[in-house]
């Protein structure tokens, strides 16, 4: 990235229609013979156009289908994060050719779950090599999908990867989301790079699969704290494509609110079954998809209270 600090701007969102003239445009390089419309990871089913937003000078968001990562133009080479999905990495190449010639030389995967691992064949094909946490191997061993490919580059809990003028720094803040979550830290910009903690101006996704609650609760603290190292946005796999730091604090507050509330109706001995029936947070009613998910967040949260998962 040549110049790190600019107003955001929507360089391109590619247009259309509807549904038909997306089938139609996408046809030559989607992996769905039927053209179906792409499942979301919100669960809509329905097509979601591609869009890529300038963030900062060479720092760039792609987000289609619900899903989001980021590419930075290095100068050398472009550095981006997860693939997404096979039908989205091809749509992805095209909009990076379209900003520059460089090559992928770098994909880092935020970790391992497949609505943001998979579909990197195509640069691996061209060959980028794959950076992940260390615990993404055995991930990926466990539940191999021919769409992941393995990473090359593996890390602990610190990693820093330069790239012409560009210094990322990978860190692993140990288990919150899954447990080999990389959190990408943007040298010398306001920029912090997360997946799955905070999906701004949301509630958590349904049964809030595959979280350490109590983790969850101290990574937010953590990525709170990094306002003393200069971070004031943060750009998520999902929802838009900045946030304030705030956002992050309001997903904070929502599950201890949520843990809390679950908690003392538990203590009051109010049945298990009953209980997302009997709690409320109207002070995080602003928040979208309460009605679709907060019965599944109150479940979720009795189970961490009741076997501890
Ligand atoms: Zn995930």
């Amino acid at each position: 990235m040549r110049a790190v600090f600019g107003s955001f701007l929507a360089v391109a969102a590619l247009g259309f229609a509807g549904m038909a003239a997306a089938a139609d445009k996408y046809a030559d390089f989607s992996a769905n013979p039927t053209n179906a419309p792409i499942p979301s990871v919100f669960g809509f089913a329905k097509f979601i156009k591609p869009e890529v937003t300038k963030v900062a000078e060479g720092f760039y968001t792609f987000s289609h289908a619900g899903a989001r990562n980021v590419f930075i133009v290095t100068g050398k080479g472009v550095i981006m994060t997860d693939p997404l999905n096979p039908t989205s990495a091809k749509i992805m190449r095209e909009e990076i050719r379209k900003v520059t010639d460089e090559p992928v030389k770098y994909v880092i995967y935020s970790h391992g779950h497949w609505d943001h691992a998979a579909g990197g064949t195509i640069f691996k094909a061209e060959g980028a090599k794959f950076v992940a946490q260390e615990k993404c191997v055995a991930y990926f061993k466990n539940f191999p999908n021919p769409d992941v490919p393995m990473p090359d580059i593996t890390y602990k809990d610190r990693k820093v990867l330069k790239l012409g003028d560009t210094t990322l720094e990978l860190m692993y803040l140990g288990p919150n989301h899954s447990d080999c979550l990389t959190f990408i830290r943007i040298k010398g910009t306001p920029y912090l790079v997360m997946v799955d903690m905070a999906n701004p101006g949301s509630a958590p996704r349904g049964d809030m699969m595959d979280y350490s609650l109590h983790h969850w609760v101290r990574t937010l603290k953590e990525v709170e704290a990094m306002s003393a190292d200069g971070v004031t946005t943060v750009i998520e796999g999902h929802g838009p494509p900045t946030a304030p730091l705030s956002a992050v604090a309001e997903r904070r507050e929502y599950l201890e609110a949520l843990m809390a509330a679950v908690k003392a109706e538990m203590e009051k001995g109010t049945p298990s079954d009953k209980i997302a029936d009997t709690v409320t947070l109207p002070q995080f009613a602003h928040l979208k998809n309460m009605d679709r998910y907060f019965k599944k967040n109150v479940d979720r949260v009795v189970s961490y209270y009741t076997i501890g998962y």
